[in-house]
Protein backbone atom coordinates (compact mmCIF):
# COMPACT_ATOMS: atom_id res chain seq x y z
CA UNK A 1 0.00 0.00 0.00
CA UNK A 2 1.31 3.48 -0.72
CA UNK A 3 -0.07 6.44 0.79
CA UNK A 4 0.40 8.78 -2.03
CA UNK A 5 -2.18 7.72 -4.03
CA UNK A 6 -5.74 8.18 -3.92
CA UNK A 7 -6.70 5.36 -6.44
CA UNK A 8 -4.73 2.03 -7.11
CA UNK A 9 -6.38 -0.07 -9.82
CA UNK A 10 -5.09 -3.77 -10.30
CA UNK A 11 -5.34 -6.25 -13.22
CA UNK A 12 -9.44 -4.87 -12.61
CA UNK A 13 -11.72 -7.08 -14.92
CA UNK A 14 -16.05 -6.86 -15.42
CA UNK A 15 -17.40 -9.18 -17.71
CA UNK A 16 -21.82 -8.13 -18.09
CA UNK A 17 -22.92 -11.42 -19.41
CA UNK A 18 -20.26 -12.78 -21.13
CA UNK A 19 -19.36 -9.11 -22.60
CA UNK A 20 -15.91 -7.81 -21.23
CA UNK A 21 -16.51 -4.23 -20.51
CA UNK A 22 -13.31 -3.66 -17.91
CA UNK A 23 -10.17 -6.26 -19.04
CA UNK A 24 -7.07 -6.44 -17.06
CA UNK A 25 -7.13 -2.27 -16.20
CA UNK A 26 -4.25 -1.13 -13.50
CA UNK A 27 -3.85 2.63 -13.05
CA UNK A 28 -3.26 4.62 -10.04
CA UNK A 29 -4.13 8.11 -9.06
CA UNK A 30 -2.11 9.97 -6.38
CA UNK A 31 -3.41 12.33 -4.08
CA UNK A 32 -4.57 15.67 -4.99
CA UNK A 33 -4.68 14.75 -9.01
CA UNK A 34 -7.23 15.98 -11.57
CA UNK A 35 -7.46 12.53 -13.55
CA UNK A 36 -9.37 12.58 -17.03
CA UNK A 37 -10.53 9.35 -18.17
CA UNK A 38 -11.54 9.90 -21.66
CA UNK A 39 -13.09 7.10 -24.41
CA UNK A 40 -14.95 6.32 -27.24
CA UNK A 41 -18.42 5.41 -26.08
CA UNK A 42 -18.25 1.71 -24.62
CA UNK A 43 -15.02 2.00 -23.59
CA UNK A 44 -15.57 1.14 -20.07
CA UNK A 45 -15.75 4.57 -18.29
CA UNK A 46 -19.01 4.21 -16.42
CA UNK A 47 -18.43 0.65 -15.74
CA UNK A 48 -14.89 1.44 -13.81
CA UNK A 49 -16.29 4.76 -11.91
CA UNK A 50 -19.21 2.50 -11.00
CA UNK A 51 -16.62 0.00 -9.57
CA UNK A 52 -14.84 2.52 -7.90
CA UNK A 53 -17.54 4.08 -5.90
CA UNK A 54 -18.47 0.79 -4.99
CA UNK A 55 -21.80 0.84 -7.09
CA UNK A 56 -21.01 -2.41 -8.47
CA UNK A 57 -18.31 -5.36 -7.77
CA UNK A 58 -15.62 -6.53 -10.40
CA UNK A 59 -15.32 -9.94 -11.62
CA UNK A 60 -11.80 -9.65 -10.74
CA UNK A 61 -8.87 -7.89 -9.63
CA UNK A 62 -8.26 -5.24 -6.83
CA UNK A 63 -9.06 -1.74 -6.60
CA UNK A 64 -7.97 0.88 -3.55
CA UNK A 65 -9.31 3.68 -2.78
CA UNK A 66 -7.28 5.77 0.02
CA UNK A 67 -5.49 2.61 0.93
CA UNK A 68 -8.59 0.75 1.29
CA UNK A 69 -10.17 -2.07 -0.70
CA UNK A 70 -13.65 -1.12 -1.96
CA UNK A 71 -14.73 -4.79 -1.67
CA UNK A 72 -13.73 -5.28 1.57
CA UNK A 73 -14.15 -1.63 2.94
CA UNK A 74 -17.19 -0.42 1.04
CA UNK A 75 -18.76 1.80 3.96
CA UNK A 76 -15.56 3.05 4.76
CA UNK A 77 -14.67 4.07 1.12
CA UNK A 78 -18.33 5.19 -0.17
CA UNK A 79 -17.53 7.69 2.95
CA UNK A 80 -14.18 8.94 1.17
CA UNK A 81 -15.84 9.39 -1.93
CA UNK A 82 -18.36 11.66 -3.73
CA UNK A 83 -19.64 10.46 -6.50
CA UNK A 84 -21.67 12.04 -9.23
CA UNK A 85 -23.00 9.14 -11.57
CA UNK A 86 -23.73 10.19 -15.12
CA UNK A 87 -27.36 11.16 -15.88
CA UNK A 88 -27.35 11.90 -12.11
CA UNK A 89 -30.55 10.72 -10.91
CA UNK A 90 -31.88 13.54 -8.69
CA UNK A 91 -35.23 13.98 -6.75
CA UNK A 92 -37.46 16.37 -9.13
CA UNK A 93 -40.31 16.81 -6.74
CA UNK A 94 -37.74 17.61 -3.75
CA UNK A 95 -36.38 21.50 -3.08
CA UNK A 96 -32.58 21.80 -3.66
CA UNK A 97 -31.87 22.52 0.51
CA UNK A 98 -34.42 19.76 1.60
CA UNK A 99 -33.11 17.14 -0.85
CA UNK A 100 -29.14 17.96 -0.14
CA UNK A 101 -30.12 17.42 3.99
CA UNK A 102 -32.00 13.98 3.01
CA UNK A 103 -28.81 12.96 1.42
CA UNK A 104 -26.85 14.44 3.92
CA UNK A 105 -28.39 12.43 6.41
CA UNK A 106 -28.52 8.86 4.30
CA UNK A 107 -24.79 9.49 4.06
CA UNK A 108 -25.13 9.02 7.89
CA UNK A 109 -24.30 12.54 9.00
CA UNK A 110 -25.62 14.04 12.05
CA UNK A 111 -28.49 16.71 11.95
CA UNK A 112 -26.70 19.36 12.69
CA UNK A 113 -23.48 18.74 10.96
CA UNK A 114 -25.73 18.02 7.87
CA UNK A 115 -27.17 21.31 8.19
CA UNK A 116 -23.97 22.85 8.69
CA UNK A 117 -22.34 21.32 5.23
CA UNK A 118 -25.96 21.83 3.25
CA UNK A 119 -24.98 25.47 3.59
CA UNK A 120 -21.46 25.04 2.87
CA UNK A 121 -21.60 23.15 -0.39
CA UNK A 122 -24.80 25.97 -1.57
CA UNK A 123 -22.79 28.53 -1.58
CA UNK A 124 -19.56 26.57 -2.92
CA UNK A 125 -21.35 25.23 -5.64
CA UNK A 126 -23.79 28.14 -6.34
CA UNK A 127 -26.68 26.79 -5.19
CA UNK A 128 -27.68 30.09 -2.74
CA UNK A 129 -30.67 31.94 -4.45
CA UNK A 130 -32.07 28.32 -5.93
CA UNK A 131 -31.99 26.65 -2.29
CA UNK A 132 -35.82 26.49 -2.01
CA UNK A 133 -36.99 25.55 -5.47
CA UNK A 134 -37.89 22.39 -6.87
CA UNK A 135 -34.96 20.58 -8.26
CA UNK A 136 -37.31 19.06 -11.16
CA UNK A 137 -37.89 23.28 -12.17
CA UNK A 138 -34.68 23.51 -12.11
CA UNK A 139 -32.43 23.96 -15.70
CA UNK A 140 -29.62 21.41 -16.97
CA UNK A 141 -26.63 23.45 -15.77
CA UNK A 142 -28.45 23.91 -11.79
CA UNK A 143 -29.20 20.47 -11.25
CA UNK A 144 -25.54 19.28 -12.26
CA UNK A 145 -24.92 21.74 -8.81
CA UNK A 146 -27.10 19.99 -7.26
CA UNK A 147 -25.52 16.83 -8.34
CA UNK A 148 -22.46 18.40 -7.26
CA UNK A 149 -23.19 19.77 -4.45
CA UNK A 150 -25.10 16.09 -3.01
CA UNK A 151 -21.62 14.53 -4.30
CA UNK A 152 -19.68 17.13 -1.57
CA UNK A 153 -22.20 16.89 1.12
CA UNK A 154 -19.95 14.77 3.16
CA UNK A 155 -16.65 15.81 2.86
CA UNK A 156 -15.13 13.41 0.35
CA UNK A 157 -11.89 13.37 -0.18
CA UNK A 158 -11.70 11.77 -3.59
CA UNK A 159 -14.48 13.40 -5.97
CA UNK A 160 -15.17 10.95 -8.91
CA UNK A 161 -17.74 12.57 -11.99
CA UNK A 162 -18.89 10.63 -14.72
CA UNK A 163 -19.51 13.33 -17.44
CA UNK A 164 -20.15 16.52 -15.21
CA UNK A 165 -20.68 18.48 -18.46
CA UNK A 166 -22.83 16.53 -21.19
CA UNK A 167 -25.78 18.34 -21.96
CA UNK A 168 -24.88 21.45 -20.84
CA UNK A 169 -24.80 24.64 -22.52
CA UNK A 170 -21.77 26.47 -23.64
CA UNK A 171 -21.91 29.13 -20.29
CA UNK A 172 -23.43 26.16 -17.70
CA UNK A 173 -20.19 23.77 -19.40
CA UNK A 174 -17.92 27.18 -18.07
CA UNK A 175 -19.21 27.39 -14.92
CA UNK A 176 -19.31 23.95 -14.18
CA UNK A 177 -15.76 23.68 -15.61
CA UNK A 178 -14.62 26.41 -13.11
CA UNK A 179 -16.75 24.76 -9.88
CA UNK A 180 -15.10 21.67 -10.76
CA UNK A 181 -11.27 23.31 -10.84
CA UNK A 182 -11.65 24.87 -8.12
CA UNK A 183 -12.27 21.52 -5.80
CA UNK A 184 -9.45 20.68 -7.61
CA UNK A 185 -7.36 22.51 -5.76
CA UNK A 186 -8.40 20.67 -2.51
CA UNK A 187 -9.61 16.92 -3.90
CA UNK A 188 -9.02 14.28 -5.59
CA UNK A 189 -10.99 14.25 -8.72
CA UNK A 190 -11.56 11.59 -11.34
CA UNK A 191 -13.65 12.61 -14.39
CA UNK A 192 -14.47 10.92 -17.34
CA UNK A 193 -15.87 13.26 -20.44
CA UNK A 194 -16.19 13.81 -24.22
CA UNK A 195 -14.71 16.94 -24.30
CA UNK A 196 -11.41 17.25 -25.01
CA UNK A 197 -10.46 20.81 -24.39
CA UNK A 198 -11.90 20.33 -21.11
CA UNK A 199 -9.59 17.79 -20.17
CA UNK A 200 -6.38 19.75 -21.66
CA UNK A 201 -7.89 22.32 -19.50
CA UNK A 202 -8.37 21.01 -16.07
CA UNK A 203 -6.75 17.77 -15.66
CA UNK A 204 -3.16 16.51 -15.06
CA UNK A 205 -3.08 13.27 -16.11
CA UNK A 206 -5.37 11.70 -18.93
CA UNK A 207 -6.49 8.27 -18.86
CA UNK A 208 -7.46 7.33 -22.41
CA UNK A 209 -9.46 4.12 -22.34
CA UNK A 210 -10.12 1.58 -25.20
CA UNK A 211 -12.05 -1.40 -25.54
CA UNK A 212 -12.00 -1.87 -21.64
CA UNK A 213 -7.85 -0.92 -21.52
CA UNK A 214 -5.37 1.46 -21.08
CA UNK A 215 -3.94 2.70 -24.59
CA UNK A 216 -2.43 6.06 -23.32
CA UNK A 217 -1.88 7.25 -19.50
CA UNK A 218 0.65 10.94 -19.21
CA UNK A 219 0.18 14.37 -19.03
CA UNK A 220 -1.12 16.26 -21.39
CA UNK A 221 1.48 18.24 -21.93
CA UNK A 222 3.67 14.87 -22.38
CA UNK A 223 1.11 13.53 -24.67
CA UNK A 224 1.53 16.55 -27.29
CA UNK A 225 5.42 16.53 -27.01
CA UNK A 226 5.04 12.78 -27.64
CA UNK A 227 2.77 13.50 -30.79
CA UNK A 228 5.05 16.77 -31.92
CA UNK A 229 8.34 13.55 -32.72
CA UNK A 230 6.19 13.52 -36.10
CA UNK A 231 4.86 17.01 -36.46
CA UNK A 232 4.72 19.13 -39.45
CA UNK A 233 5.80 22.06 -40.53
CA UNK A 234 3.72 24.21 -43.70
CA UNK A 235 5.39 26.66 -45.84
CA UNK A 236 4.00 28.59 -49.08
CA UNK A 237 6.31 29.66 -51.18
CA UNK A 238 6.28 31.02 -54.67
CA UNK A 239 9.16 29.16 -56.73
CA UNK A 240 9.72 27.20 -59.27
CA UNK A 241 8.30 23.82 -58.94
CA UNK A 242 11.76 21.62 -59.64
CA UNK A 243 13.85 24.15 -57.49
CA UNK A 244 11.92 23.44 -54.57
CA UNK A 245 11.80 20.30 -55.02
CA UNK A 246 15.36 19.88 -55.35
CA UNK A 247 15.97 22.16 -51.99
CA UNK A 248 13.84 19.66 -50.07
CA UNK A 249 15.33 16.54 -51.36
CA UNK A 250 18.91 18.19 -50.21
CA UNK A 251 17.41 19.22 -47.07
CA UNK A 252 18.88 16.61 -44.72
CA UNK A 253 16.92 17.42 -41.59
CA UNK A 254 13.33 16.58 -43.39
CA UNK A 255 12.87 13.51 -43.63
CA UNK A 256 9.21 13.60 -45.73
CA UNK A 257 7.94 16.81 -48.03
CA UNK A 258 4.48 17.40 -50.25
CA UNK A 259 4.54 19.38 -52.52
CA UNK A 260 1.21 21.21 -54.02
CA UNK A 261 0.12 24.27 -55.99
CA UNK A 262 -1.62 26.85 -54.52
CA UNK A 263 -2.03 30.13 -57.01
CA UNK A 264 0.57 31.69 -59.15
CA UNK A 265 3.78 30.74 -58.62
CA UNK A 266 2.86 29.65 -54.81
CA UNK A 267 3.46 26.27 -53.62
CA UNK A 268 2.49 24.76 -50.32
CA UNK A 269 4.63 22.71 -49.02
CA UNK A 270 3.96 19.74 -45.96
CA UNK A 271 7.50 19.15 -44.21
CA UNK A 272 8.02 16.32 -41.92
CA UNK A 273 11.10 16.93 -40.11
CA UNK A 274 13.52 14.27 -38.58
CA UNK A 275 12.89 13.95 -34.65
CA UNK A 276 10.10 16.77 -34.71
CA UNK A 277 12.63 19.38 -35.35
CA UNK A 278 11.27 23.01 -35.52
CA UNK A 279 12.85 24.00 -38.91
CA UNK A 280 11.30 27.02 -39.07
CA UNK A 281 14.02 29.37 -38.77
CA UNK A 282 15.99 27.66 -41.57
CA UNK A 283 13.20 27.48 -43.30
CA UNK A 284 12.69 31.43 -43.67
CA UNK A 285 16.90 31.90 -44.22
CA UNK A 286 16.13 29.97 -46.93
CA UNK A 287 13.64 31.68 -48.97
CA UNK A 288 15.56 35.15 -47.75
CA UNK A 289 18.56 33.69 -49.53
CA UNK A 290 16.74 32.76 -52.71
CA UNK A 291 14.86 35.38 -53.08
CA UNK A 292 11.86 33.66 -52.59
CA UNK A 293 8.37 34.79 -51.46
CA UNK A 294 6.97 33.29 -48.41
CA UNK A 295 3.51 33.94 -47.10
CA UNK A 296 3.02 31.54 -44.65
CA UNK A 297 5.37 29.37 -42.16
CA UNK A 298 3.68 27.45 -39.16
CA UNK A 299 4.20 24.46 -37.34
CA UNK A 300 1.46 21.88 -36.74
CA UNK A 301 0.78 21.27 -33.10
CA UNK A 302 -0.80 18.13 -32.45
CA UNK A 303 -3.77 18.34 -30.43
CA UNK A 304 -5.72 16.08 -27.18
CA UNK A 305 -7.84 15.30 -30.34
CA UNK A 306 -5.34 14.51 -32.74
CA UNK A 307 -4.05 11.51 -30.30
CA UNK A 308 -6.87 10.41 -29.27
CA UNK A 309 -8.25 9.87 -32.41
CA UNK A 310 -5.26 8.22 -33.38
CA UNK A 311 -5.16 5.68 -30.31
CA UNK A 312 -9.09 4.67 -30.29
CA UNK A 313 -9.18 4.50 -34.19
CA UNK A 314 -12.74 5.99 -34.64
CA UNK A 315 -13.60 3.69 -38.06
CA UNK A 316 -14.05 0.87 -35.31
CA UNK A 317 -17.36 1.08 -33.63
CA UNK A 318 -17.44 0.60 -30.38
CA UNK A 319 -18.77 -2.66 -29.32
CA UNK A 320 -21.76 -3.48 -27.51
CA UNK A 321 -22.48 -6.35 -25.60
P1 LIG B 1 -20.26 5.94 -22.56
O1 LIG B 1 -19.27 6.99 -22.89
O2 LIG B 1 -21.15 5.62 -23.72
O3 LIG B 1 -20.98 6.17 -21.27
P2 LIG B 1 -18.49 4.08 -21.22
O4 LIG B 1 -17.06 4.20 -21.61
O5 LIG B 1 -18.89 4.70 -19.95
O6 LIG B 1 -19.41 4.56 -22.41
P3 LIG B 1 -19.58 1.65 -20.11
O7 LIG B 1 -20.91 2.26 -19.83
O8 LIG B 1 -18.68 1.36 -18.98
O9 LIG B 1 -18.79 2.51 -21.20
O10 LIG B 1 -19.84 0.32 -20.95
C1 LIG B 1 -18.80 -0.56 -21.35
C2 LIG B 1 -19.42 -1.76 -22.07
O11 LIG B 1 -20.18 -2.54 -21.15
C3 LIG B 1 -20.36 -1.38 -23.18
O12 LIG B 1 -20.19 -2.30 -24.24
C4 LIG B 1 -21.74 -1.52 -22.56
O13 LIG B 1 -22.70 -1.87 -23.52
C5 LIG B 1 -21.52 -2.65 -21.58
N1 LIG B 1 -22.39 -2.51 -20.39
C6 LIG B 1 -22.43 -1.46 -19.55
N2 LIG B 1 -23.32 -1.68 -18.54
C7 LIG B 1 -23.86 -2.90 -18.77
C8 LIG B 1 -24.83 -3.71 -18.11
N3 LIG B 1 -25.41 -3.30 -16.98
N4 LIG B 1 -25.13 -4.91 -18.64
C9 LIG B 1 -24.54 -5.36 -19.77
N5 LIG B 1 -23.60 -4.65 -20.45
C10 LIG B 1 -23.26 -3.45 -19.97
Amino acid sequence: MNNDFMIEVSDLTKRYAGHTAVSGLSFTVGRGEIVGLLGPNGAGKSTTMRILSCYMPATSGTVRVAGMDVFTDADEVRRRIGYMPENNPLHPEMRVREYLKFRARLKGMARKHSRERVDVVTEQCGLTDVSKKIIGHLSKGYRQRVGLADALVHEPDLIILDEPTIGLDPNQIRSVRQLIKDLGRTHTVLISTHILPEVEMMCNRVLILHKGKIVVADSPDNLQKLMSGSSQIIAEIAAPQDELRACWEQFAEIEYYDLSPTEGEFHRCALTPRNGMDLRPQIFALARERGWILRELTRNRYSLEDIYVRVTHPDEEGEEG
